[in-house]
């Protein structure tokens, strides 16, 4: 008894995390027999509405009588997910598949290697069979992933074969209000912790998400998810997303531009992202500031013309904006070295990496916050560190100190462009918000 519960409160999982399929009902029918009981699920139609409640409520009945016909030609459908320390074998037998001779070829597969990582705990398998328990076929579906494997026995010998799984793109709108903390908000709202770290990183310029929020700030997103077979299978992109912080409103879209890069800009056309990273290491201190030091090797006061970073060997350092290497490889005292450019004026220079990113040449685009080597000691380095350098008009400036660029906000033809793709998004987001103050008052 329970097994057959555990079994029912595991589809009611899944039932609450998808929209239910007509297959569902083969399979939920086999439980209503075994267990006596009934589900009885009220789910609204159109997962993409803001604030659909689907409710779920289990009754008792009496178990209705189930004939199975031995010559029904159509395959029984079950499907679950793999539970840690199960063997695919195991699996397949607990869905109720009794062909014969079948653990011995997946044993085979097994060593021959072939299941390797598809098999893991969580994996959905969905499993056809005769009436009597033969497999027809069987899918096993990682979740995220974007890659089904299909096991086929059809000729007798079982096959396992990958296939790009069809996932359909499905917009999702969501809005709530902070009472504690953002993530508890979006929490409520039923949005995935990707999307609350995506929206921090997309207003990062103009909030502090870990001191400006504050009760009663709102937020609006519009989402792409991911769905395979009516089923959601990962978080896309955000495609447009408002915070309302303190009464002030802030909007962010995301726009494609015509080459396929991708950003995000307010409603005017003006850019989310900063002309420049103020730093190309993600946690780090600064060592040795841009002013007349001892240099460490040499033994005299020469002008340190760039910023130290200490990091321990192997930190990804990034581009600190778009551009374009203008050098790459080794030069003296730097040891491996890159040198960006980034339009007429600016460049940047990396110094003592370790490593550089592979597929990096001369004349390559690389983007903001993109990783272009690690950090290293290699040049007259006395430890690990990065060393920066940031050239305006070819002078050396503080990096620290520099007044910045913004980054280019769009005109023209880009900016006609962008306004086809967000007054759209704008109104929808507009939409949510409505739906959102008819709730509260
Ligand atoms: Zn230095």
């Amino acid at each position: 008894m329970l097994g057959e519960k555990w079994l029912i409160l595991a589809h009611l999982k899944m039932l609450r995390e998808s929209t239910p399929t007509r297959r569902w009902s083969l399979s939920g029918l086999a439980l209503i027999s075994a267990a006596g009981m009934a589900t009885a699920i009220a789910v609204v139609p159109g997962g993409s509405e803001p604030n659909v409640k689907t409710e779920t409520i289990v009754q008792p009945l009496t178990p209705p009588t189930i004939q199975i016909e031995q010559t029904d030609p159509r395959p029984f459908i079950r499907e679950d997910r793999i539970r840690a320390g199960e063997s695919l074998a195991g699996a397949l037998r607990r869905l109720g598949v009794t062909s014969a001779g079948l653990s011995a070829q997946i044993n085979a597969l097994a060593a021959g290697r072939q299941l390797k990582g598809i098999t893991a705990p969580g994996t959905l398998i969905t499993v056809a069979t005769s009436a009597e328990g033969n497999m027809h076929s069987a899918s096993l579906h990682r979740p995220g992933s974007d890659i089904i494997h299909t096991l086929d026995s059809s000729d007798g010998k079982l096959r396992i074969t990958p296939q790009a799984a069809r996932l359909e793109v499905r917009t999702h709108m969501q809005g709530g209000v902070v009472q504690s903390s953002l993530f508890a908000a979006m929490d409520n709202a039923g949005l995935p912790d990707s999307i609350a770290e995506e929206l921090s990183r997309i207003f990062g310029d103009d909030i502090d998400f870990h001191t400006d929020v504050h009760r009663g700030d709102r937020f609006n997103v519009i989402y792409e998810v991911l769905y395979h077979q009516g089923r959601a299978v990962k978080t896309g992109r955000i495609l447009a997303a408002e915070f309302i912080n303190q009464g002030r409103r802030h909007a962010a879209f995301l726009f494609t531009h015509p080459n396929g890069d991708t950003d995000y800009y307010n409603a005017d056309g003006r850019s989310h992202k900063a002309g420049f990273l103020r730093s190309p290491l993600e946690f780090s201190r600064v060592s040795s500031g841009f002013s007349m030091r001892l240099h460490p090797i040499l033994g005299t006061w020469r002008e340190h013309k760039g910023v130290d970073y200490a990091a321990p060997h192997g930190t990804a350092v990034k581009a600190t904006s778009d551009g374009t290497i203008e050098f790459i490889g080794r030069r003296n005292g730097y040891g491996n070295f890159v040198v960006l450019r980034h339009g007429d004026r600016y460049t940047t220079a990396y110094g003592h990496l370790s490593s550089f990113a592979s597929g990096l040449r001369q004349g390559s685009r690389v983007s903001q916050g993109q990783t272009i080597g690690r950090v290293g000691s290699t040049g007259w380095a006395t430890g690990p560190h990065l060393h920066y350098e940031l050239r305006i008009n070819d002078v050396h400036q503080d990096p620290l100190t520099a007044r910045l660029p913004d980054a280019q906000p769009l005109s023209g033809s880009a900016l006609a462009r962008f306004r086809g793709q967000m007054e759209p998004l704008a109104a929808n987001l507009a939409r949510i918000q409505t739906t959102q103050a008819a709730q509260i008052d």
